[in-house]
């Protein structure tokens, strides 16, 4: 129950040992065409440009970056955490002069206080996590991404932790960029970058005055070849991840059959679950408050007397739960995911654990309070 790569469902595993076809054999530049209309439509982006390349979601980053900011260019930076630290290396990286609107973790920045600095700032792009995993801090994406609108401004949402667990409509909020990874909440093994690219954004990268500097994260090699799967022909750049992009395509499948809403809804309902056990237990979440607290992760700290001595005894309960990872307070807390397949006998298996562990760690609570608030909650949100 870590944030990523998390629990993948059997079929989802059964597509990645499907035999290895050749890149360009007629089976696999049709589910390859087919996995590309699919994250289209999670990204709920009709009429946005898809990527999907072999790598984390760090090259997803440097895919967004690298192709729309050209050195000298301004970018604001929302930072909310470990992983917005990560995209202001990257745009300086790449020449980029760079402002950051920060924050004290588990606290979101200001939406008009950006909107103020955007709005004088010459700015080619704002970047913005949508939940940080470091923090579990959901940013306030859609008046974010709107303000940027306003402002003519380009905005590049990082969904890693976020794209198809947390509510996102792109194209209706205008987001010109949403990049994600594989292995976390759209349900498939570690190795695939993923972006869903604007109109507007694609035409930016086209009026660039000077050539990406990285050839690999070069759109220009890409576009190509995601044009060509698309239109069912073969193309190469570089040799595609053949049984990923398998069972990518059987992932999203199942993600469009659950439903977006529908599936937004189920991560909202079991995070509430989650949350309802650690109030039992009187933890105490990162994120400041309800409003800017993810559904995908759950922060929280160590109670009084524990520290992450408890992870041990969690998996030794049969639950992997993560450490801290924000730098100013790393010793202080640990995370627990709760994407892609999460469902009620996993909030109710992670609670228990949790709260055994707690339990043989010293923390005082009443043995049991925490799996009958989580199953309470359960049962109400039926
Ligand atoms: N952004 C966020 C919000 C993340 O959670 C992560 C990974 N946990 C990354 C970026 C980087 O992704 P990767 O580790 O796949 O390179």
């Amino acid at each position: 129950m870590i944030p990523g790569p998390v629990e993948f469902d059997p079929e989802v595993m059964r597509a990645l040992g499907t035999k290895t076809a050749s890149h360009v054999a007629p089976e696999f530049i049709t589910v390859f065409g087919r996995a590309l209309k699919r994250f289209r439509e999670v990204c709920l982006a009709p009429s946005a440009q898809p990527f999907v390349v072999a790598g984390s979601g760090t090259l997803a980053m440097e895919l967004a970056v690298a192709n729309l900011v050209e050195p000298g260019e301004r970018a604001l930076v929302v930072n909310t955490g470990y992983f917005s630290d990560r995209m202001a290396t990257l745009l300086e990286r790449y020449g980029a002069e760079v402002v950051q609107a920060k924050c004290a973790p588990g606290e979101v920045p200001d939406v008009a206080e950006v909107e103020r600095v955007l709005a004088g700032g010459r700015f080619k792009v704002m970047t913005v996590t949508h939940v940080d995993t470091s923090t579990g801090v959901l940013a306030p994406v859609e008046a974010l991404v709107k303000a940027a609108g306003r402002q003519g401004v380009l905005s590049v949402v990082d969904g890693v932790c976020a794209t198809a667990g947390e509510t996102f409509h792109q194209e209706a909020w205008g987001a010109d960029v949403y990049l994600t990874a594989s292995q976390k909440a759209i349900g498939v093994p570690p190795g695939l970058a993923l972006l869903c690219v604007s109109k507007r954004a694609m035409d930016a990268w086209r009026s660039r005055r000077t050539p990406v500097r990285s050839l690999y994260a070069d759109f220009a090699e890409w576009l190509p070849i995601m044009e060509a799967y698309e239109a069912g022909r073969p193309a190469y750049f570089a040799t595609p991840p053949v049984n990923l992009v398998y069972a990518l395509e059987v992932s999203l499948g199942q993600i469009l059959r659950e439903g977006m809403e529908a599936r937004f809804a189920r991560h909202r309902r079991m995070a509430q679950a989650f949350r309802a056990g650690w109030r039992a237990l009187g933890l105490k979440l990162l994120p400041v408050s309800e409003a800017v607290t993810a559904n995908t992760l759950s922060a929280l700290y160590y109670p009084e007397g524990v520290d992450a001595a408890v992870l041990g005894r969690a998996r030794e309960q049969g639950v992997v739960l993560a450490g801290g990872l924000h730098p100013q307070l790393k010793t202080r807390y640990f995370r627990v995911g709760h994407m892609n397949v999460v469902g009620p006998s996993d909030v109710l298996a992670t609670v228990g654990a949790v709260e055994r562990a707690l339990l043989a760690a010293g923390h005082r609570s009443e043995p049991g309070v925490a799996v009958a608030a989580a199953q309470a909650e359960l049962l109400a949100a039926r």
